[in-house]
């Protein structure tokens, strides 16, 4: 019996050290964090809009943090953490202690998305966040309107495979920095604003702003429009395409 547990108990010993250190790994990588703002005009549904994403993301393996409160940009600590924000909050006012939070957290390397209002209509007087999404809305003639989405870029992860598609929503006219990478487009008829006549306009792009990646779609006015396949499918992979690399 002795000379049983002689070799027992190191094999044991050996088992439970081993379980142990690999245990200790798999904590150590921590899966990716995401932070999750929304607010802002009501019309937008930010909530639902929330609700939608939240449990997709945590389906996902990530963590997930949210927040109905900007104040959170301006908490450099917890901001490290995250290696993606989304943000849902139309128009709106922000502080510069929180701009510069959200400013400082993209260029070290977190990633921006959003879609619509959400992200493409937020802090219509903050240029700095501007410049950072690279566009902002200007106008949506017609109101609800059927428009057909383009696919230009075949070759992008988050396009790629994804169809031409028609959207029952608002068609964004949007002042678009030259700078960013241009996934989709709509062509505006000029049925309702004859002067914008056959302008191709962005709807999908990403960009990088300091060592952080952004990934914008200007779809999204209500929840319906998240039905559309192509749609959905553009979101989830532009989330995933925006995350963090590594730390
Ligand atoms: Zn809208």
């Amino acid at each position: 019996m002795k000379a049983i547990s002689k070799i027992l108990l190191p094999a044991f010993l050996f088992i439970f050290i081993s379980f142990s250190f690999i245990s200790a790994q798999t904590s150590n990588s921590t899966p990716k964090s995401v932070l999750v703002v929304y607010g802002g005009w009501e019309g937008h549904k930010p909530e639902e809009f929330k609700d939608l994403f939240v449990p997709w993301l945590k389906e996902q393996g990530f963590e997930v943090v949210v927040s109905n409160s900007l104040d959170i940009y301006a908490d450099k600590e917890k901001m490290k953490n995250f290696d993606l924000i989304l943000q849902a909050i139309t128009m709106g006012t922000i502080t510069k202690e929180q701009e510069k939070g959200l400013i400082e957290a993209v260029k070290n390397g977190a990633g921006l998305a959003g879609c619509h209002g959400g992200l493409g209509d937020s802090f219509r007087s903050n240029t700095s966040f501007l410049f950072m999404v690279g566009g902002q809305f200007a106008a949506h003639p017609g109101g609800k309107v059927k428009y057909q989405v383009n696919i230009e870029d075949h070759n992008d992860p988050i396009t790629t495979g994804i169809k031409d598609h028609y959207v029952n929503s608002e068609q964004y006219y949007m002042l678009v920095d030259p700078g960013v990478k241009v996934l989709a487009t709509t062509t505006f008829t000029g049925e309702h604003a004859s002067w914008v006549d056959g302008v191709k306009m962005p709807v999908v792009w990403t960009k990088s702003f300091g060592k952080g990646k952004v990934f914008y779609s200007s779809i999204g006015h209500s929840m319906e429009d998240f039905e559309v396949y192509e749609v959905m499918e553009v979101m989830k992979r532009g989330f995933l395409w925006a995350m963090r690399d590594n730390k």
